[in-house]
């Protein structure tokens, strides 16, 4: 897609360090696509080991004076982005669906959505509190104050450019820690356009400009691996698949690291015998096709009371084939084009099994004929639990459907994973909500409704989906520390 001109002209493809932008050490760059027509958009320094240590000593040099400035400063700094981003939202969104592919009205929304963050972070960094009381004993008092842990290493995946990072560096700024962000390969663009709105402020406000840092890297493990095992970095808050976190908390052993790990999902989507099923089909939609499913909060896993899954599926069939499949750009687009080839191909190699285990296809399971990594809304049903489209997370545009019989059958089912990031149940029975709430072993339970996702509400997961939370009162915990004062 052309990018409008206002923000073309204005993408950063360096590195950032210490306020400036440059290219890689090593001088090479790598090309950032547009995934909905797989045409070149960018080419971007290419960040190595030794980018990477420049950035730590510019966040570790930085952070005294950053974490020793009044709350008050950071908290005007912030806002004073979150204003920016919002006045600039029309090109942030272009760039946003320029290299993940989203429909422009999504992107939108996930503008305001990261902005949202920043705001709330701004409002926040005036806010914690430490305690003061006297010890039980009587023998001294006891203050416990909350400090900022340090430099930290944030890293990104590639499904939302602006709200991943803003989730991240916003509450990371308001508690007073220096920043090394390694964004996505392949989305770096919107990370480094928003980290030049946070630099210019920076600079503008006479505040120290290696608080924030930026080192983009075809080679994510040239950057994590020589700064986990730098004593001067001493948190690491990643995003991204299960796989890499664990890979990452093991590396981060040594130093023993805070981190803050939000990783991948498997979403049961609940639909009980008492659902408002028109209601349930919106939500669905929602719940599976934001990104064309590429959300860790996808819905993963349809699990539909039998006596009314006929009803579900069918209704479901019908809205997704109302979806428009095109280039995230293109006017009335509401479904963009999966990231890259490799996720097409496992998209569709995963639904072949399906179907070849027994399932049945009620719309999609097919690849459009059209430029970009394009699959087809699919919803598949008769499917059997044991199938990868169920255990595993497909991240892509498909609901398989399967029945369960009691609500303990469909907790069972739900908690038949290693995963536990978000749980969706559409019920009128309030009873039956708060006995899911206790069951069902997630971090997050929408309950008739298909987002969850609050800037003031705590993400995240437990078992495989990750450790701490992002947003509300939580998000910035991840980057304090309480030291207690005997007195
Ligand atoms: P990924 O794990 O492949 O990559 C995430 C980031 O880690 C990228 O910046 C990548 O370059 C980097 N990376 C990859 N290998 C690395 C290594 N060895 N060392 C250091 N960094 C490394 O994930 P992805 O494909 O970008 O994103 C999709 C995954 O992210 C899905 O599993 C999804 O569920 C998960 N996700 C989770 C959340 C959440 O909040 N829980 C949000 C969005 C995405």
């Amino acid at each position: 897609m052309t990018l409008p001109p206002t923000v073309a002209a204005h993408v950063p493809t360096g590195i950032l360090i210490d306020g400036a932008w440059r290219p890689a050490g090593s001088g090479r760059t790598f090309s950032v696509n547009d995934p909905g027509t797989t045409e070149s958009l960018f080419d971007v320094a290419d960040g190595g080991s030794e980018d990477a240590l420049d950035a730590l000593t510019a966040a570790s040099d930085a952070f005294p004076q950053w974490r020793a400035t009044a709350p008050r400063v950071r908290s005007e700094l912030l806002r004073a982005v979150f204003e920016t981003i919002t006045a600039r939202t029309e090109d942030i969104a272009a760039l946003v669906t320029a290299e993940g592919g989203k429909p422009l009205a999504e992107s939108r929304a996930e503008v305001a959505y990261g902005a949202d963050y920043i705001r709330w972070y701004a409002e926040q960094a005036v806010r914690f509190e430490g305690l003061a009381r006297r010890a039980p004993s009587g023998a001294n008092h006891q203050l416990v104050l909350r400090r900022a842990v340090g430099p930290a290493l944030l890293i990104t995946p590639w499904n939302f450019p602006i709200a991943m990072i803003a989730r991240k560096v916003a509450p990371a700024l308001a508690a007073g820690c220096s920043v090394v962000i390694k964004p996505a390969q392949l989305t770096p663009l919107t990370t480094a356009y928003v980290a030049e709105i946070i630099r210019a402020e920076l600079a503008d406000r006479g505040l120290p400009t290696g608080v924030i840092n930026v080192v983009p890297s075809a080679s994510a493990r040239s950057i994590s691996g020589p700064l986990l095992s730098d004593p001067r970095l001493r948190k690491l808050s990643f995003t991204g698949s299960t796989e890499v976190g664990s890979a990452l908390l093991k590396a981060s052993a040594d130093t023993v690291l805070r981190t803050s790990m939000e990783l991948g999902g498997n979403a049961p989507f609940l639909v009980f015998e008492d659902a408002d099923i028109d209601a349930a089909v919106t939500g669905a939609v929602q719940a599976k096709m934001r990104n064309a499913g590429q959300t860790c909060v996808a819905a993963n896993r349809f699990l539909v009371h039998a006596s009314v899954a006929e009803e579900f599926t069918a209704a479901l069939t019908v809205a997704f084939d109302k979806l428009v499949v095109g280039h995230g750009a293109d006017e009335g687009t509401t479904v963009g084009p999966l990231i890259e080839q490799a996720a097409v191909d496992r998209v569709d190699e995963v639904v072949s099994e399906a179907v070849d285990g027994g399932a049945r296809v009620r719309t999609g399971a097919e690849r459009p004929d059209r430029p970009g990594y394009f699959y087809a809304p699919t919803v598949l049903d008769r499917v059997s639990p044991d199938l990868r489209v169920i255990t595993e997370e497909t991240f892509g545009p498909v609901a398989p459907v399967v029945t369960f019989g009691s609500e303990e059958e469909a907790v069972a089912l739900a908690n038949s994973t290693p995963f536990g990031l978000v749980a969706y149940a559409y019920t009128r029975d309030i009873a039956r909500v708060l006995r899911l709430a206790e069951s069902v072993d997630t971090g997050m339970l929408g309950v008739n409704r298909g987002l969850v996702s609050d800037a003031s509400a705590p993400f995240g997961g437990v078992k495989s989906s990750g450790l701490g939370r992002e947003g509300g009162e939580a998000g910035m915990e991840e980057y304090l520390e309480s030291v207690y004062v005997a007195i």
